[in-house]
């Protein structure tokens, strides 16, 4: 019963405007927002950069070194494809494979579409 009412909801929702855009939420699209956040603390890196040196000095800058590279290392692994496990920020499974930036809108490996909705 629960579960009709909800899916009743999605079904309202779908017929809004601007659903298209934000729901449902697809790989794709949080690759997109994570490199929008990306780029945000990219483009804001001098400033916080320098703060954590005045607070924390070397350790600071360590930190802000290891948090940056972080984001490299979640590329990797917080985003997956759910049919191969592989990023789609990175063009296949062998080994050389080229990392983009940008989120892949069709998997290098299994060739899922990541624009499509998935449950997770
Ligand atoms: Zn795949």
């Amino acid at each position: 019963m629960l579960a009709m009412t909800v899916m009743g909801w999605e079904a309202d929702i779908a017929e809004l405007p601007f659903s298209r855009h934000y729901l449902p939420m697809t790989l794709y699209r949080k690759g997109q927002l994570f490199l929008g956040w990306v780029l945000c603390v990219m483009f804001t890196f001098p400033i916080w950069m320098s703060l954590l040196q005045r607070a924390f000095g070397n350790a600071g800058m360590i930190a802000g070194m290891a948090f940056w590279l972080g984001h490299g290392i979640i590329m990797m692994v917080a985003f997956r494809c759910p049919n191969c496990g592989l990023s789609p920020f990175l063009s296949n499974k062998g080994f050389i494979a080229i990392s983009t930036p940008w989120p892949r809108k069709i998997c290098g490996h299994c060739g899922r579409d990541h624009q499509e909705n998935d449950v997770c």
